[in-house]
């Protein structure tokens, strides 16, 4: 299996990216926030490749890794998210929660911790040098409620 894995100039996809890790809800409602606020505020100014998000996504991601769901094992979650580190050389995770979420009915103030503690299980893979938590608000805002690492990516 390994043997028949081609390297990333020989997969092409015809560019040169900087990857970035989203590990968040599968709502489709937080895409569009989180893609701003990584182009806007994650991604240093001048940076001329193109940003390509991998997307790691399970419903209610911030309450998975926060031990309080057990919708998928947190090393299915891992495994992807190691694929995007190893393979693409991300080094910055987004970890996303959000407001109203369908697979995590919880109150913000509650989300808001849980994202506070995914952002240290993430951050114990030591497969990204900077993790950033968010949470996506009811105006669709995005918000940091922690971060881990300096720089930007
Ligand atoms: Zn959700």
């Amino acid at each position: 299996m390994e043997e028949n894995r081609k390297t990333e100039k020989e997969n092409g996809m015809d560019g040169d990216f900087l990857f970035i890790t989203e590990i968040g809800c599968m709502d489709g409602r937080e895409t569009e926030p989180v893609e701003r606020f990584i182009k806007n505020t994650v991604v240093s100014e001048g940076e001329s490749r193109e940003i390509a998000i991998d997307k790691v996504t399970e419903p209610g991601m911030d309450a998975i890794l926060s031990g309080d769901s057990n919708f998928t094992q947190i090393f299915q979650v891992y495994k992807k998210s190691e694929i995007s580190a190893k393979h693409h050389k991300s080094s910055t995770a987004i970890v996303v929660g959000h407001s109203s979420c369908a697979g995590n009915p919880v109150e913000d103030s509650v989300h808001i911790k849980q994202i506070e503690k995914s952002v240290k299980v993430v951050s114990g893979w030591n497969l990204f040098t900077k993790i950033i938590g968010v949470f996506v608000d009811a105006k669709r805002e995005v918000q940091i409620i922690s971060s881990i690492g300096e720089g930007k990516a």
